[in-house]
């Protein structure tokens, strides 16, 4: 929260007065929103009706116009690291559709019986070798699903206790936890909720979607003058700016603002508060930027519906890359910025030669 006090260089001090205090009440609005979703009490729920009756209305009364664009990244910066791409996206959608977005991403948790979970696209999507070891496990309810594979997954991790490979019972039992919530749902479930929301995004005409991809085999950082992490961060404000630009000139609504959203884990938010003072101290990027906030804000992606879509994104992309996998990214490429048909709000930065759909 730090970062409230250091958005700076606004034509108008008075704007940027307005603009603290529409992000904070609609930040206080959304963790309320998430709250009362996740726990379902009602006494919250008509608190939060009170305090914002209509959350677009609320927002346009102050004639303003806000995009958020909510970041969130796969794979390695480092090179080479573990991942041959690594990708960085961002999802924009105006701050009055923020509600619709979250209803819908709400009522598919609801269908899946992860309304208190949060989606974490690269464990949702894998196989979970427990569940092939029950025997009909795809006939069982819920609970007994969830019974059987807790029994499998505790024996496991007492025989792997008495072992001497200690970090495989580490890595196991990782790997239990960031699982345990999706247990109940047969692989082709998890994938049918992925794909849910990726056709939710899809559906959304008003978001658009930004993305720097890089293959890090075709990336020397002497030659770029600088690291993988900050191409990214840079490509992806330049291309949010340029998309705020046009929709500025086109509606002719000189306050629009754009701010960056991003997962409030410890390696990301260094890494992105350390890049854009970089950024600033450089002001070679900054100087053509009239839109966007200059420092992000950091928010707990467990509480953020609209960040673990952009992890969605960003794990569909890189899956395109490294994978030729399409089906997930197919469902949302509508979604991807585009200019007299041509994408130009995700970039591939790879070798002269690839025939990938963004690069031909
Ligand atoms: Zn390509």
């Amino acid at each position: 929260m730090q970062q409230f006090g250091k958005v700076l260089n606004f034509n108008s001090s008075k704007a940027v007065s307005r603009l603290f205090f529409l992000i904070l009440a609609f930040l206080f609005s959304n963790i309320c929103y998430t709250f009362v979703t996740a726990s379902g009490k009602s006494r919250q729920a008509s608190l939060q009706r009170e305090l914002f009756p209509e959350t677009s209305r609320f927002f346009f009364a102050l004639s303003s116009m806000v995009y958020f664009c909510y970041i969130d990244e796969s794979g390695t910066p480092e090179v080479p690291g573990n991942t041959s791409h690594y990708v960085l996206a961002g999802l924009s959608i105006p701050i009055s559709y923020w509600k619709l977005c979250e209803k819908g991403i709400s009522k598919i948790k609801q269908k899946y019986d992860l309304q208190n979970s949060e989606v974490h696209t690269g464990w949702i999507v894998r196989k979970y070798l427990e569940q092939s070891k029950i025997a009909d496990f795809d006939a069982m309810n819920y609970v007994q699903r969830r019974h059987e594979v807790g029994k499998v997954r505790k024996a496991e991790l007492l025989k792997l206790q008495k072992s001497p490979n200690k970090s495989h019972y580490k890595q196991t039992r990782k790997n239990y936890r960031q699982t345990d919530a999706y247990i109940h749902l047969t692989h082709t479930e998890r994938m049918c909720f992925i794909q849910d929301l990726a056709d939710l995004v899809g559906s959304w005409s008003f978001a658009r979607l930004f993305a720097e991809c890089i293959d890090k085999i075709h990336f020397d950082p002497l030659r770029a003058k600088k690291s993988v992490d900050e191409q990214a961060l840079e490509q992806l404000v330049s291309r949010f700016e340029q998309y705020m630009k046009i929709v500025s000139k086109s509606t002719k609504n000189i306050q629009l603002y754009g701010t960056l959203i991003h997962d409030n884990n410890e390696t990301v938010s260094k890494k992105h508060t350390a890049l854009m003072k970089k950024f600033h101290s450089h002001g070679t990027l900054w100087t053509s930027i009239e839109h966007i906030i200059e420092t992000p804000f950091f928010v707990n992606s467990e509480l953020t519906s609209l960040v673990q879509i952009a992890d969605l994104c960003c794990y569909s992309l890189r899956r395109y890359f490294e994978n030729t996998e399409t089906d997930l990214l197919n469902r949302f490429q509508s979604r991807f910025d585009r200019k007299n048909g041509k994408i130009v709000g995700i970039r591939h930065f790879t070798g002269v030669s690839c025939q990938c759909m963004f690069c031909v």
